[in-house]
């Protein structure tokens, strides 16, 4: 036949808090090859509940990969070149199913939902001191909303199924990673004549954000399990990345460190996402962040490598707010008119804009905080609006940059940029200015999912273009410079000097 020669092929699942995708790249030089992608619906059933349907998630990825597979065909490449598949997913959101039946027993809980905030305010006023950061030493995480161990608890006190599946040993928690890997797997397996049953796993950099890990032991630790009362049988055997059969999965931050290769001390990269997500390689050793960071396991790829530890800086609102003027005040159609809207004046005008609908992550972990928009006039238009909505993700990304930089006392002198956001070009300009250090750009947006190809490639001996350094001359970029120059005066406003302003005032309502 006419089948085109091409070697050994990489895939990944990447499976995003916005949308789910496959992506087929070819091994040795990276090149992408196709891909499909489907968005996933969002429910919000209360004021600041985030679900996702965990067979939506499923059939998103299914779809996913046969239509990928079909566009393969169609080019003539033959899919049994395909050697690996990562997966990488949207962090901290959580599942629970029923290993019966297969059923899972609640949505997904997304990682930005914020029903545990009186849970989480609780736990923070029976520590000493009222220490947020009573679990830090262990975890590396503050007690916040964001981790999975709260929404877990939430699920166990709160749903029924949950409740008695976890009594009669019939529940199991996962993360995204492990429930794609538990369904997938044996499918996989079928494919390849081998055991059949569900596997349930998840890997180092998923495990790291759940709080109920030890960062240090790289293992569940039972007093945490103990603090929030959560049995261990539930929980996920914790591999690194390159054990799992088949299928190797990293969270989708630490493939996008690996897809930018920043595999140095020092190096980092900034996702614009639905949320954003700063982090840095700090090496071998966990670093404490004295600035409200996080440390995180970045990555461990293999069972006798070292895990690779990273600070994290993460912003929850980015992406999303754009998806807020869309869905919620319906002043864009697509997300890609924003820039044009807020090219239309250039500037917000003086109107400033805090989007703290999840109250605010890095550096304050505030769960109390909400947003607010200000500098209103009769002036102010929605370009206006959609220039403040830019800019407060830049600022959001600055305050981070500072905290990371003040950690260090190391300057960060360009900055590694990927994620959905950055195909607004307007915003990579703004955030060059607002940072005042060039912001670089890799041509090809989905670093992501090269990331976890790269590290199942590696994983199953597939010689993989991009763990080499020196092929780092071959990644063709675009670099923002800054423009406004740092000594002058520069206007801009840090979400602390806002906060008390977003902090929510509960209203009493009046009884006659
Ligand atoms: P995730 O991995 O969290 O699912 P992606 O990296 O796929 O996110 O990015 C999607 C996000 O980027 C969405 O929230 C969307 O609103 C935003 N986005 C996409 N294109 C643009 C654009 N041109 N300008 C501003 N925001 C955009």
């Amino acid at each position: 036949s006419n089948r085109i020669m091409l070697g050994p092929l990489v895939a990944a699942i990447d499976q995003g808090t916005s949308s789910t995708r496959f992506l087929v790249f070819n091994a040795k030089t990276a090149e992408l090859l196709s891909h499909h992608q489907v968005e996933i619906k969002q429910s919000f059933p209360k004021e600041g509940w985030v679900e996702e349907d965990p067979k939506e998630i499923l059939q998103s990825v299914y779809e996913c990969m046969d239509r990928t597979c079909e566009k393969l065909t169609q080019l003539n490449i033959d899919i049994s070149n395909i050697k690996a598949i990562g997966v990488t997913n949207q962090r901290e959101t959580t599942l629970v199913w029923d290993k019966e039946t297969g059923e899972p027993l609640y949505n997904a809980i997304v990682w930005l939902d914020l029903r545990t905030q009186s849970t989480v305010e609780r736990l923070i006023n029976k520590t000493p001191g009222r220490n947020k950061n009573h679990l830090k030493h262990k975890t590396g995480l503050p007690i916040s909303t964001y981790f999975s161990a709260v929404k877990l608890r939430w699920l166990m006190d709160n749903v029924e199924k949950v409740h008695e599946a976890v009594l009669s040993h019939r529940a199991m928690f996962g993360t995204v990673d492990s429930w794609l890997i538990w369904v997938i797997t044996p499918y996989f397996q079928c494919l390849t004549g081998g055991k059949k049953g569900g596997v349930h796993c998840t890997d180092v950099t998923n495990a790291s954000r759940t709080m109920l890990f030890n960062i240090h032991t790289l293992d569940w630790d039972p007093e945490l399990c103990t603090y929030f009362d959560i049995p261990m049988e539930i929980l996920p055997k914790v591999r690194s990345s390159s054990e799992i059969y088949g299928l190797m999965c990293l969270g989708d931050q630490s493939a996008a460190l690996v897809g930018q290769m920043c595999f140095k001390d020092g190096q980092a990269k900034n996702t614009y996402g639905t949320g954003c997500f700063l982090l840095k390689n700090v090496g071998t050793k966990p670093v404490m962040s004295d600035h409200g960071l996080l440390t995180t396991v970045a990555y461990k790829l293999g069972r006798d490598k070292p895990a690779c530890y990273a600070l994290e800086g993460s912003v929850a609102i980015a992406g999303a707010v754009v998806r807020w003027l869309k869905d919620n005040l319906g002043i864009i159609q697509t997300s890609t008119e924003l820039e044009k809207l807020a090219a239309d004046v250039g500037t917000s005008y003086g109107c400033y804009f805090v989007p703290a609908f999840s109250g605010l992550y890095a550096p304050y972990w505030e769960p109390s905080a909400r947003g607010i928009i200000c500098g209103l006039t009769q002036f102010t238009n929605r370009s206006h609006l959609a220039f403040a909505a830019l800019e407060a993700v830049c600022f959001q990304t600055r305050e981070i940059l500072d905290a990371m930089n003040q950690d260090s006392g190391i300057h960060l002198s360009q900055l590694q940029v990927d994620g959905g956001m950055t195909s607004n070009r307007l915003l990579m300009q703004l955030q060059a200015d607002i940072l005042c250090i060039p912001v670089v750009k890799p041509s090809m947006p989905e670093t992501t999912a090269l990331g976890a190809a790269m590290a199942a490639g590696a994983a199953e001996g597939v010689s993989v273009w991009s763990l080499n350094p020196e092929d780092l001359t071959e990644v063709t970029s675009e670099k923002f410079e800054p423009q406004i120059n740092p000594e002058g005066p520069l206007y801009w406003w840090t979400t602390g000097t806002l906060l008390e302003t977003s902090r929510r005032h509960v209203m009493t309502p009046k009884v006659h």
